[in-house]
């Protein structure tokens, strides 16, 4: 099964075409913008697995993206993203630690340390 969806576009005013399909070996995603043309991450298909309607270029996307986001509700689509929020969380922990290490650094040179 395969099907497209328009997505909304930053920076210009036509729209991006995502290419859903669903086959023996898995949902796969394909978007025409300079990153997913390379294949890469971009905005266009994380919002569409994010389930986030606001990247629709149109009301006309609505059917498909319904019937996408039951693809990606059966898939593990869901725990790769709670992975990925998982690993931000814990990158927002070292960067907060980093920061503190700094902060007692720059102190320490500024009143001393043995
Ligand atoms: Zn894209």
């Amino acid at each position: 099964m395969e099907t497209t969806i328009l997505a909304k576009s930053s920076s210009r005013d036509e729209p991006y075409a995502v290419a859903i399909s669903l086959t023996e070996t898995g949902l796969s995603f394909f978007c025409n913008c300079p990153a997913g043309e390379w294949g890469k991450y971009c905005k266009h298909k994380m919002a569409i697995v994010l389930g986030d309607a606001k990247i629709l270029y149109n009301d006309e996307q609505i059917e498909n993206f319904n019937k996408v986001s039951k693809w990606i509700s059966e898939s593990d689509y869901p725990f790769l993203v709670a992975k990925l929020r998982n690993s931000e969380k814990e990158l927002e922990a070292v960067k907060e630690k980093v920061k503190n290490m700094k902060e007692e650094i720059s102190r320490s040179m500024k009143e001393g340390l043995k």
